[in-house]
């Protein structure tokens, strides 16, 4: 794709997207009339909460089918954007001295506080630390029955959809004693309700709802938005058809002047989520307030073990404190990226320090981080 203009590019993204949806053509019709008769706010704002919903709307160019009163901004739908860098640092650290430290691939190459040197996982293995990928929790406790004599630490990054993989295998009583486990998980209507409550610079009119993580919590979850902010919000899928149809609705709403809570997904997500699933999450963790990298604590936006788990717990275990870190790398702006107020090129250091093979801020890591994301998918219309 070397040498081809980024507009024809993101051309004959919209030209799949066409031939592969056809409907998509009427849907986007009916966006643009209905944007028309809104008048105010003279700039719409809707917000797709999930990185995947960012992939889908950059590599698709559907901000170059939007009108002009219609944008279309990135939120802090990327767990490994706002997993404090701290924790990296400890689980460096640990990797020299007897611990196995095991992650999936996304957080492998997130950089902790350090500027320079030894940044991430990935750079501590080349330096002798023994960290390695795995694809599963279960791989880690694969790893951790083999090596009976060795301790090991999973990082477990991610929002609400990824707790079920730790929770099912601790309550079944599988994972052996020289496991433990790093909660990084985040949830995620906390966020928001942060976002709206701390930042009301980003002045939201519509809201994207995440698709996979409704499927656990229930799309039910974000009825505070429209219910307490007046926000409409439609819980989406990821085809393109799906956010184009998420756009529609929220557009359609506001002009009605009826804020409310739809469900696109109902294809896999049900209103009150998936029941088993939260039983078994929250029988293994509990929910506490939480440090977001860059961003700050927020509310009731995190999970530890419960006592019944608490010896698998690695801040328990080791003896060390989850403590609030300053983790903003210097320069980088992604905590304002995860928060739609700047956009990555609005980073000087976006494609120039950091890029995708050589990422200096969180946001460049992993596949659903918006400054990744767009460099890889050289959006046109920005
Ligand atoms: S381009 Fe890199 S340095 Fe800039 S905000 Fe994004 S992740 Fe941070």
């Amino acid at each position: 794709m070397r040498g081809v203009p980024d507009h024809v590019r993101v051309e004959k993204r919209i030209k799949e997207l066409y031939e592969k949806n056809p409907d998509a053509r009427i849907v986007v019709d009916k966006i643009k009339e209905y944007s028309s008769r809104i008048s105010r706010p003279s700039i719409i704002k809707i917000m797709n909460f999930c990185g995947t919903h960012e992939w889908t709307i950059t590599y698709y160019g559907i901000r170059s089918l939007m009108p002009s009163n219609v944008e279309l901004i990135a939120g802090p739908g990327c767990p490994v954007c706002i997993t404090p860098g701290y924790y990296v640092d400890l689980l460096i650290d640990l990797s020299v001295e007897g611990y196995t430290v095991l992650s999936y691939g996304d957080s492998y190459r997130l950089p902790g506080t350090r500027a320079t040197g030894i940044r991430s996982l990935f750079d501590a293995r080349i330096r002798g630390g023994d960290t390695r990928v795995v694809y599963s929790f279960l791989d880690a406790v694969k790893i951790a029955r083999e090596n009976p004599g060795r301790k090991h630490v999973f990082f477990a990054v991610g929002f609400e959809t990824t707790m079920p993989s730790t929770a099912y295998p601790l309550s079944s009583g599988i994972v052996p004693d020289n496991l433990l486990i790093l909660p990084a998980y985040r949830l995620t209507p906390p966020i928001m309700r942060y976002l709206l409550e701390e930042k009301p610079e980003a002045e939201l009119h519509g809201v994207i709802a995440p698709g996979h993580v409704s499927t656990v919590i229930g799309a039910y979850s974000w009825i505070f938005l429209p219910k307490i902010y007046g926000i409409p919000t439609v819980v989406a899928g990821f085809e393109p058809v799906d956010v184009l149809l998420a756009i529609l609705h929220i557009l359609k709403m506001l002009y009605e002047g009826r804020p409310s809570l739809v469900n696109e997904y109902k294809r896999v997500a049900r209103m009150c989520g998936n029941l088993e699933a939260k039983r078994t999450m929250w029988k293994v963790y509990r929910v506490v307030d939480a440090y977001w990298r860059g961003i700050g604590m927020v509310p009731r936006s995190g999970a530890v073990h419960t006592k019944d788990y608490s010896r698998y717990d690695f801040f328990d275990q080791i003896g060390v404190k989850d403590r609030p870190l300053e983790d903003k790398l210097p320069g980088c702006k992604c905590s304002e990226v995860t928060l739609g107020l700047a956009k990555p090129t609005e980073c000087p250091l976006f494609m120039k320090r950091c890029t995708p093979s050589n990422p200096y801020g969180p946001c460049m890591v992993s596949v659903e981080g918006t400054c990744k994301i767009w460099a890889e998918n050289l959006p046109v219309k920005l």
